[in-house]
């Protein structure tokens, strides 16, 4: 059963009514359904199920150390971006042997970090990131397993933001390049290459563009066996997209049942695959809480202000990105077609434009839904805004996560120099 239901006319999370989250934490806050997190990492790892794989969510899309620790202990690993979001994995308890690193722009000292947690390895960006991680291997003393990163030029069919694997993008290098990279890196003496990384985009409702990358990348494998060159894992990156409105994304299993037969020789001789799921297990595990602060009339449509704005979720303002929302309690009033904004002094601050909603009134509760993937994530500070609280529901209990931050959390590392004391 779906987590967010109305009961009797109030809007619940799981055995909890949002109002009393409301009243208790206050507004704005995330909400995330335990249930769902778990249901919707099963159904992704579960369709795999009977291949070699390692399911290693997106920490990008939600790194609360809270709920990367039920991904833990649902045996996911993590693919970390950076050297805080390795440090959020393995402060949440993920196996370092289940950790992948990609990112364009790796640090030496995140390079050195990852190497001494003993991650499973890095995808590697470009030939400069090659040779830096080849010389803080040799002063660790390591060797460091690499997959590079290739590109095999498709076009997702998404958001141009969101779009990583084309001929254009910074990410990767272009599949063309990609046997001499291999040649690089295979002569490199403290790099072990152990696979081959794509990632393609985010938010893909198809299954043709995966298809599509996995038929080129086949194909490279191949060419690199027959140089002795041998890829071990096969990372196919995250993507798949999830209902916003009214999109249809593929299931899992149907992704699954598509790539086994292209994958099955290559899997038979020993391979494992890892994918990078962010966006299809938490987006529709999570809702923006926020409260009514005014209506005031407005062209084309009344505005509805709401004490949540683009820092809170920025995927509105950013890709024009959809969210429903919902009332927190339905009341029998006239719907009407208004925007809804935040409190932030920029016009690109919205959650929600020419929206038909009921008549909305001051304190009224609204839920902002799918909001579980690239929310709190993206949040900022900006016009000195504390970031919100999130929850955590387990059945008929919830828990803070993370509390509100506070005025003295917004200055907090500042300091006013010496001489401007006086
Ligand atoms: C963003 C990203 C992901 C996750 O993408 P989703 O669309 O959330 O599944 C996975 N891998 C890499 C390398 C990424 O950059």
């Amino acid at each position: 059963m779906h987590a967010f239901q109305y009961r009797r006319q109030a809007l619940w999370c799981e055995e909890v009514p949002l109002s009393r989250i409301a009243r208790t934490v206050g507004t704005p806050c995330y909400v995330y359904s335990e249930r769902t997190l778990r249901r919707h990492f099963r159904a992704f790892d579960d369709a795999f199920g009977a291949l070699s794989h390692i399911t290693a969510f997106a920490v990008k899309a939600n790194s609360n150390v809270a709920i990367l620790r039920l991904f833990a202990q649902e045996g996911g690993g993590a693919d970390v971006v950076s050297g805080g979001e390795l440090y959020r994995a393995l402060a949440a308890g993920i196996d370092p042997g289940r950790i992948v690193f990609a990112g364009v722009g790796k640090q030496a000292k995140e390079i050195h970090d990852a190497l001494q947690a003993r991650i499973l390895m890095f995808n590697v960006e470009s030939h400069q990131e090659l040779e830096l991680i080849d010389k803080v291997a040799r002063h660790c003393g390591r060797q460091a397993r690499v997959a590079l990163r290739v590109n095999p030029d498709i076009n997702p069919q998404t958001h141009p933001y969101i779009s990583t694997g084309l001929k254009k993008s910074k990410f990767g290098v272009s599949i063309r390049e990609a046997l001499a990279f291999y040649r690089v890196a295979s002569r490199l003496r403290h790099v072990e290459v152990v696979g081959l990384h794509s990632h393609i985009g985010s938010q893909i409702t198809q299954l043709g563009p995966f298809l599509d990358a996995v038929k080129k990348i086949l194909r490279l494998i191949e060419q690199l066996r027959a140089e002795w060159i041998n890829i071990r894992y096969l990372d196919l990156g995250g993507g798949l997209g999830i209902t916003y409105k009214s999109e249809t994304p593929p299931h899992p299993r149907a992704l699954a049942k598509a790539l086994t037969p292209l994958l099955k020789p290559w899997l038979l001789a020993g391979g494992t695959l890892i994918f990078e799921p962010g966006r299809v297990i938490v987006g529709n595990a999570g809702l923006l809480l926020t409260e009514v602060l005014y209506v005031k009339s407005g062209h084309p449509h009344p505005f509805v202000v709401v004490d949540a704005g683009m820092n809170d979720l920025i995927r509105p303002s950013l890709y024009d990105a959809y969210h429903q929302i919902l009332p927190v309690a339905r009341r029998r009033v006239r719907a009407q077609t208004v925007d809804v904004v935040g409190p932030i002094c920029e016009s690109g601050d919205f959650l929600a434009k020419g929206r038909r909603l009921p008549q909305s009134r001051p304190g009224e509760l609204l839920a902002v839904m799918s909001a579980g993937a690239y929310g709190f994530a993206m949040a900022s500070n900006y016009n000195a805004r504390p970031r919100a609280a999130e929850v955590l529901v387990q059945g008929g209990s919830f828990t803070v996560i993370r509390r509100r931050e506070s005025y003295g959390d917004l200055i907090r590392g500042e300091f006013i120099p010496p001489s401007l004391k006086k």
